[in-house]
Order: structure tokens, then C-alpha cells, then sequence
């Protein structure tokens, strides 16, 4: 089974006790402190294995801990750090913050990635002795390891992403122009997972092609198999949208492309705006007239038009000579940013409320930083803004304060009514 979302608890390891201990040897009277130091816990890493298409292990096992460092022994020894425990997943699993929904990582590189720190082991009392005090009896507790779930999402690495209804052909395009084998058959939802082909043009260039499974109206509000995957083309550098022209299903290509479309658009705004290349398949089905018609319309929207048979690969190289040219054009897959404040700056700053005029003022440094980060025509900035003041406990905060249902709020100039 495919499975492309997960939700994991993980935590590092505590750091190990620093030790009370002193020196003791024979004929000495009385030996100095020599607690030796804890060691780190283990960090919790991510790391991006090709080998793995899915996310399906993270369903059976959900908690991962790394272990804690050794505690610190006398005679200044310091404890053992322990080892990290480095979890892999398919490359291309975007980490968020199950709480805040905050970005953490995006595990689309080679490099291995710190999500959870191990704790730092405590000072051994060796480091505690002054003048004044030569015999310390205390040492410091390690550091816990950070702690927290956080939820995986798998989104596709690849340069071209295949739209469209089902059965109008995207599996027999990927399998005629790539050595992947996708599920060929001519009913609704034979492709349940994700098929990724590389297309090898000539000796040195190449890219790979997302076979996703099919969209249907209503697929964004999560109607049939389509809604699950679309997350699937939100890198791709661009869409190639495969229409049955002959109508072979009872419909009509021009219905069907606009419906697509709408899909594409209720998911994500930003999608439509990708570069798009229009392939009506199946020609082997219907009349010249009918394929014209269907390229003027598409023409006259801006879109290029490529006429196949996917199943005899006629017309393909042409398609494919076009793609390449496109892709060699574009930026490359897009990576997704951590956003910008972590857990810890969220827990350790704190804010200042005042009223003034029947106006609620807050304020705090960190704020202000937030706010810069913050770009409020932008809805996804803005609710990123609204789950950073939840979670770092400035609503509570301004409730707690007295602040009721309908206040104006003002942090730095930015008012808005509270809601409880
Ligand atoms: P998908 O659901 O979009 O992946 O569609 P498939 O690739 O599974 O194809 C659905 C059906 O259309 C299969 O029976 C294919 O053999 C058939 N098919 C694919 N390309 C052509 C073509 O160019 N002409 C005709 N007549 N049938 C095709
Ligand atoms: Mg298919």
C-alpha cells in the first residue's frame, strides 16, 4: 500500500548527570572533586534513502527515541555520548510540527538532517571548585533531549507531473517512454500509487516523470482516488495534461480539460500558473475535425497541443522533444524553507501586555521579528502567523489578561479583533 502522510513521536536523548565524586588515593587526606561530566544524548536525524518509496513503515512502528547519554563517573571520566538514531525516509518527506504545523525540514537532499538535539550531559562537580569553595557536593543534571511529534508528508521529486481523468492514457505514456511499468488497463483507478519513470534522452540528459493517479471532479474535496495524490505535483516543474480527444468515455475533451483545471485550481491557486503542455491522446479513436477543435480551443488559451496514440507511441518523441526543451528553461524542483522560528524561541520569549484606550497593546522583541517574516496578503503566511500566537501562548496569555471575545488587539501597529 502507498502510504504518504505519517504522524511519529520522536525524542532524543537526555544528557547524562554530571558526577559527584573525590579524588581518593592512599596516604592523601583529602583528594579534590572529580566528578567527571555526563555525555549528549543521541540526536534524532533524518536522512533521504531512494530505496524507499513510501511511507508505510512509519505506520506500524510511531515512536522513536534515541538514547540517553552515560552519566558521568569519578576521576574526571566523562560519560559515553550516546550514538544518534538516524530514521530514513523517501527523499522528497517534508517534516512538520505536528502542533504548529510549522515546517522543519525538507528531506530532499543527500545531507543527513538534525530534527530532535540530544540534551547536553550536566557539569561533574570537578567544575564546581573556587578558593572558597573547595568541596562541592553538587553537580548538574543533564538536559532532556527535545521531544515532540512531528508529521511526515511525502511530496514526489519530479520535473513532470501527468494529469488528467482516468483512463485517458497516463500510464501507457510513462510506459512507453520510460522503463517504469505502471498498471495498464482500461477501467477507472488501476493506478493507485505514484509511478515515477526517468526518460532518457539521449546519453547525458534525462527526467523524471510522475505518473499520478487519476483526477476527478470533486477530487480537492477528497471525492475519489485523485484528492490524496495532488500534493504529488506541487513540486513538479511542470504539468503535462493528457485529455481522451475522442471522447471515448462519453464525454467531451473540452468538458474534461476545464474540469481538471478547476480541480488543479481549488487545490492550489499556484498550480495553474505552472507551466502546462496540452497532449490529447487516443487520436486513433476519433476524426481530424475533432482533434482540431480541440487544439484550437487549447491553442486559444495559450497552451502548446500535442496529438498521440500513447499506446503506438506516435507523436510521442515530438511531446518529448518539447518537454525537454521546456524543462532545460525552468528553476529547478522546488525545495520547501523551514520556517523561520523554532519551539525553543517560541517557549523562551515572552511578552508584555498593556491597555490602553480599550485597546489591548502586546508586545515582545520576538514579535517583532515574527512579523517581519510575515506577509499578510499571503493566506498560508498568515495562518502560519495565527498558529505561531496559539502556540506560543499569547491567545491563552490574552485571555487569561481579560481580553474578551470582539477586544481590538495591537501588536506593532497590527490590530485585529480577538476570537476566542
Ligand atoms: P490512465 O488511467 O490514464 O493511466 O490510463 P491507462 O494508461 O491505464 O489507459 C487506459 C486505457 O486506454 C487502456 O486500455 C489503454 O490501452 C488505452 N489506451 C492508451 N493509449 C491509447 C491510444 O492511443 N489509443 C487507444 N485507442 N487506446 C489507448
Ligand atoms: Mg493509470
Amino acid at each position: 500500500m502507498f502510504v504518504d502522510i505519517a504522524k511519529i513521536k520522536i525524542k532524543a536523548g537526555d544528557g547524562g548527570d554530571g558526577a559527584v565524586s573525590f579524588h581518593r588515593e592512599k596516604y592523601v587526606a583529602a583528594g579534590g572533586p572529580d566528578g567527571g561530566d555526563g555525555g549528549r544524548g543521541g540526536n534524532i536525524i533524518f536522512q533521504a534513502d531512494d530505496n524507499l518509496s513510501t511511507l508505510a513503515d512509519f505506520r506500524y512502528k510511531r515512536k522513536y527515541v534515541a538514547q540517553n547519554g552515560e552519566n558521568g563517573k569519578a576521576g574526571r571520566s566523562t560519560g559515553k555520548s550516546a550514538a544518534d538514531l538516524v530514521i530514513r525516509v523517501p527523499r522528497g518527506t517534508i517534516i512538520k510540527d505536528a502542533e504548529t504545523g510549522r515546517l522543519i525540514a525538507d528531506i530532499s537532499g543527500n545531507e543527513p538532517v538534525i530534527v530532535a538535539k540530544g540534551g547536553n550531559g550536566g557539569w561533574g562537580n570537578s567544575h564546581f571548585a573556587t578558593p572558597t569553595r573547595q568541596i562541592p557536593r553538587f553537580s548538574k543534571p543533564g538536559l532532556a533531549g527535545e521531544e515532540f511529534e512531528i508529521q511526515l508528508e511525502l511530496k514526489l521529486l519530479a520535473d513532470v507531473g501527468l494529469v488528467g481523468f482516468p483512463n485517458v492514457g497516463k500510464s501507457t505514456l510513462v510506459s512507453v517512454v520510460s522503463e517504469a511499468k505502471p498498471t495498464i488497463a482500461n477501467y477507472h483507478f488501476t493506478t493507485l500509487t505514484p509511478v515515477l519513470g526517468v526518460v532518457r534522452m539521449g546519453e547525458e540528459s534525462s527526467f523524471v516523470i510522475a505518473d499520478i493517479p487519476g483526477l476527478i471532479e470533486g477530487a480537492n474535496e477528497g471525492l475519489g482516488l485523485g484528492h490524496h495524490f495532488l500534493r504529488h505535483i506541487e513540486r513538479c516543474r511542470l504539468l503535462v495534461h493528457i485529455v481522451d480527444v475522442s471522447g471515448s468515455e462519453g464525454r467531451n475533451p473540452i468538458d474534461d480539460f476545464n474540469a481538471i483545471n478547476n480541480e488543479l485550481k481549488k487545490f492550489n491557486t499556484d498550480i495553474l500558473n505552472r507551466p502546462m503542455i496540452v497532449v490529447g491522446n487516443k487520436c486513433d479513436l476519433t476524426t481530424d475535425e475533432e482533434i482540431d477543435k480541440f487544439k484550437k480551443y487549447v491553442e486559444e488559451m495559450g497552451y502548446e497541443f500535442f496529438p498521440i496514440m500513447a499506446a503506438i507511441k506516435y507523436g510521442v518523441d515530438d511531446l518529448l522533444k518539447s518537454i525537454q526543451e521546456k524543462l532545460s528553461k525552468l528553476p529547478p524542483i522546488k525545495k520547501f524553507e523551514a520556517d523561520y522560528y523554532t519551539k525553543e524561541d517560541l517557549n523562551s520569549k515572552d511578552i508584555n501586555i498593556v491597555k490602553q484606550d480599550d485597546i489591548y497593546i502586546v508586545e515582545g522583541e520576538w514579535l517583532l521579528n515574527l512579523l517581519r517574516t510575515v506577509n499578510f496578503d499571503d493566506y498560508e503566511s498568515l495562518q502560519y502567523f495565527q498558529r505561531v500566537l496559539i502556540s506560543s501562548g499569547v491567545i491563552d496569555k490574552l485571555r487569561d489578561f481579560g481580553v474578551q471575545e470582539g477586544d481590538t488587539v495591537s501588536i506593532y501597529n497590527l490590530e485585529f479583533d480577538f476570537v476566542n
